[in-house]
Order: structure tokens, then C-alpha cells, then sequence
């Protein structure tokens, strides 16, 4: 595109759902505006879909989709693959880690969420988190390896080589333990031979009283029939206080053995939004006025899971993609208005409603402003539904769709690849002494 001097760049850091989202509705600006769109990745990443990343129903592609092919026919975006290491509000420029510097007349800051591990001793060292693609593909080839190896020395078993254990049982918690369980059931039973498979457990520690929190009681109890009738244990009321390499401590001080803890229990915001010196809130979110600019700081703007969106009764918006989306295609009308000298409007979310999957034949929905609850085979279709229609490209959409068929019909999973070897390497004879979380009890415990 030809810029002129009448043309306004736009910087967005991050091609999540919020900045995507905010990019692909500026390009419909014709000359008005120019965006730079910066990631530290190439690709869009889905995360909803992560879990069947990480149990091997989907595949990489159906998860992750090349930022420069959905950007490419947009001639007045341009994608540059660099890490933001410093960000400058004061004059809506950014440093990054590959040394180059990038200033616009507007700044967005869409950079997304990392694992909160509420400095958990060992937790950050010796979990699996699920937050970006290479956490699942990571998880995926933890899950590969722990069947491998128990295949191979069944005596492993007796180190909780086949116990998975989920801190965390909202909706990324629980859709975990459904897709494992589901795995261990089908594709698991079926494909060795030798396994002693009912030995394994899946376990879902959980803070709180229940499953799924931000759903009904209703959707609650039938979340936990449905996984504790697929074998899944429940640990309600209980936290886990220390991971190690071979087993967690929950806070009555039992021990599971283990050698797979996926971290489902908390978000907060990336690095860059905390040290770019913007007022923040909890979770080290930046807070952002109605119309999602940041009080103080002319043009800057903080979107989707990096940023404290008021909803309409003041409490922060949960962090969804759907809120990410639709702050992302504000924020760029409220650009626009902006450049054309008319008011900024204040945000207002559409909640279309929650969805989770739980397992086969089995999801829970509630839908639109009134919450019309929904579970079982319907809601489980629904969800495939929404979740297929979000999905970027028709050739990924039909991809994932034969997937899902494939599953579902011949209960056979999609790639099974241990391609991770760094997560598939277990140290079974190692007596744990170098670990974080041991030093840090250590130290905790002389300190006394
Ligand atoms: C496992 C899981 C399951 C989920 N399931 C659902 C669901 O079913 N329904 C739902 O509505 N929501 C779900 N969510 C939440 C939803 O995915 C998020 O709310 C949404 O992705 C947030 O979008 P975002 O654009 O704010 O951030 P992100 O999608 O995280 O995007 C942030 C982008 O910023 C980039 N970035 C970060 N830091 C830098 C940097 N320093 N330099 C350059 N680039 C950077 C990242 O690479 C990333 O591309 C789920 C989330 C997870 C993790």
C-alpha cells in the first residue's frame, strides 16, 4: 500500500485473538491507517483446541495457523516476527529483543497471558503448562513417553508412571482430564498391548469446592459424574502445595507419585505488560479506561487477556477469546473514530455465553446474556460447532472436522508424535536432589 502523510501507523504487539482481531478490522480502513503487526511467533495459535493438541486428537495445523497467510491479501498490514522486549507508552514505540525499534501513532498492547504458578515451590520448573503450542506439544510427547516407558518397564508403574495429576479444574483443568481420560480409553486400550492400562489415574486437584466455577451448579454436578464416571479422581477443597520431579504434596500433606503435573490453575498477564510502567491491576493486567485507551497515555490502547476490561456491572471481563476478539475489533473502530476526530465508545462485550468440553457425547453450554443451560450430546455438538466455525481457514475447518470424524467413529486419534525429546527425557533413577523445589523447601525449612 502507498502510505501518505496523511496515513496513521498503527503498532499491535501480539497476534492473539485481540490483536488479529483489531489488525484484520483496521485493514478495512482503506489508506486511513498502516499497520505493523509484531509477534515473537509466525503463527496464530488457537488455545482453546490445545488440550486435543496435547492428547493427540488434532494435529499442529489445526491449531496454529501462519499470521503471514491470513494477513496476506490485507497490503496495508506487515507482519514482523520479533520478541518485544521493552515497551516506551510515552511515545508508543517498542524495543525488541532482535534489536530493532518500532514507533507508531498508536500503540496496542495485545500480548496475551503466561502461567500463574503462585510461587509454588517446584511448580514452575516441574509442570507442564498449556498456554502456548509448544506447551502442548511438549505435554503431548510427556503423555507419549510415560506410556512408552511403562510399555517397556512395567515396574515404573510403581513411580506413578501412569498417574497424570490437573492443578486446576476450571474449564482448561477439565477438558484436560476429559481428553485424557477419553485417550487412555480408546486410543491407549486399544494400541498396547502389554500396558497394564487400568492402572492408570488421571487426578484433577482443585482449590475450590467444584469443577468448572464460572458454570451453574448444575453444569458442576454433571461435569463431575461424567468425569468420575470416566475414571477421573477428584480432589476438591485441596491445593497442591509442592511439585517435585516424581511426585506433588497436597496441603493435608498426602503425596501423589507422578511424573506429569499439567498446570491448568492460573493466568496472568505476559512479562511486557507489568514493565511497561502502565497502571496495573490484578493479575498484573493493565487497567484500560471503558473505551479501552490507558488513562495518561494518549493513543495507547491494552486488549484481551493482557488488559482489566470492566464489564457492564464494573468486575473484570473473564479472560475468553471472545472478549479478546470483540476488544480487539473495538479497539480499531475506536482508532478509526479517533482519526476522523469523532468520539471513542465505551466497550460493551456481547456474551454469547461458556462452553466447555468434558468428553465424548459429553460438553456443558450456556448460552447467550440469560445463561440458557445446556449439557450432554447437544451441548457436545454445539461446541464442535462454535469451535469449527472460529477456526481461520476452510482447509483447516474441514481438516479438524474429519479429525473430529475420524475420532469419534473409529475411536482413533490423530498423530501420536513423541517429537519433544527434551519433555519425553524422564530421569527415573534420579533421587531428585537437584530440583528447584527441593532446594527451595530445604531453604523454607532451615529458615524456620
Ligand atoms: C488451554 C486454554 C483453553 C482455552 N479455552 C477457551 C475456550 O474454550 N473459550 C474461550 O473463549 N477462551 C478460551 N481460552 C482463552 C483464550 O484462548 C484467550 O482468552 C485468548 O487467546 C486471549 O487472546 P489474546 O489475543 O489476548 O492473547 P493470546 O491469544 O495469548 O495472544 C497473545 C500473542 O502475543 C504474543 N506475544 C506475547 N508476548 C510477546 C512479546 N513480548 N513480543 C511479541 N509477541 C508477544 C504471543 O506470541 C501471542 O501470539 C483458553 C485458553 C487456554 C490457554
Amino acid at each position: 500500500m502507498t502510505a501518505t502523510p496523511e496515513t496513521k501507523h498503527v503498532l499491535i504487539v501480539g497476534g492473539g485473538f485481540a490483536g488479529l482481531g483489531c489488525a484484520l478490522e483496521l485493514a478495512r480502513s482503506g489508506g486511513r491507517v498502516r499497520v505493523t503487526l509484531i509477534d515473537r511467533h509466525n503463527y496464530h495459535q488457537f488455545q482453546p483446541l490445545f488440550y486435543q493438541l496435547a492428547t493427540s486428537q488434532l494435529s499442529v495445523n489445526d491449531v496454529s495457523f501462519s499470521l503471514r497467510r491470513i494477513c496476506c491479501d490485507k497490503k496495508n498490514i506487515d507482519i514482523k516476527l520479533a520478541e518485544v522486549a521493552k515497551v516506551d507508552p510515552q511515545t508508543r514505540s517498542v524495543h525488541t529483543k532482535e534489536d530493532e525499534n518500532y514507533q507508531g501513532d498508536y500503540l496496542v498492547v495485545a500480548a496475551g497471558s503466561q502461567a500463574n504458578f503462585f510461587r509454588i515451590p517446584g511448580a514452575d520448573a516441574n509442570t507442564f503448562p498449556l498456554y502456548s503450542l509448544t506447551d502442548a506439544e511438549r505435554l503431548r510427547s510427556r503423555i507419549l513417553a510415560l506410556f512408552e516407558d511403562t510399555d517397556r518397564d512395567p515396574k515404573l508403574a510403581e513411580q506413578g508412571s501412569l498417574n497424570f495429576v490437573i492443578v486446576g479444574a476450571g474449564p482448561t483443568g477439565t477438558e484436560m482430564a476429559g481428553g485424557l481420560a477419553d485417550m487412555i480409553h480408546t486410543t491407549v486400550s486399544a494400541e498396547y498391548a502389554d500396558l497394564a492400562v487400568t492402572a492408570a489415574r488421571v487426578y484433577i486437584v482443585e482449590r475450590g469446592g467444584t469443577l468448572l466455577a464460572p458454570f451453574s451448579q448444575r453444569a458442576h454436578e454433571y461435569a463431575s459424574k461424567v468425569l468420575q464416571r470416566d475414571g477421573v479422581q477428584l480432589r476438591l477443597n485441596s491445593s497442591v502445595t509442592e511439585v517435585h520431579p516424581g511426585h506433588v504434596v497436597l496441603g493435608d500433606g498426602s503425596i501423589i507419585k507422578t511424573r506429569c503435573v499439567i498446570w491448568g490453575a492460573g493466568l496472568m498477564a505476559a512479562p511486557i505488560a507489568n514493565t511497561a510502567g502502565l497502571p496495573t491491576g490484578r493479575g498484573g493486567r493493565i487497567q484500560v479506561e471503558p473505551d479501552l485507551t490507558v488513562a495518561g497515555f494518549p493513543g495507547v490502547y491494552a486488549l484481551g487477556d493482557c488488559a482489566n476490561i470492566a464489564g457492564p456491572d464494573g468486575k473484570a471481563l473473564p479472560q475468553l477469546g471472545s472478549v479478546a476478539l470483540q476488544s480487539g475489533k473495538w479497539a480499531a473502530k475506536n482508532i478509526l473514530a479517533d482519526i476522523e476526530g469523532k468520539p471513542r465508545r465505551a466497550f460493551h462485550y456481547l456474551d454469547k455465553g461458556i462452553m466447555a468440553m468434558i468428553g465424548r457425547n459429553a460438553a456443558v453450554a450456556e448460552v447467550g446474556e440469560n445463561r440458557h443451560e445446556l449439557n450432554g450430546a447437544v451441548a457436545y455438538a454445539m461446541w464442535l460447532g462454535v469451535h469449527l466455525a472460529l477456526l481461520t481457514t476452510l482447509q483447516v475447518k474441514v481438516e479438524t472436522f474429519v479429525e473430529w470424524i475420524w475420532d469419534y467413529f473409529l475411536q482413533e486419534r490423530g498423530p501420536q508424535l513423541l517429537d519433544r525429546s527434551d519433555a519425553a527425557r524422564i530421569d527415573w533413577y534420579g533421587d531428585g536432589t537437584d530440583d528447584k523445589a527441593t532446594a527451595a523447601i530445604a531453604a523454607a525449612t532451615a529458615a524456620k
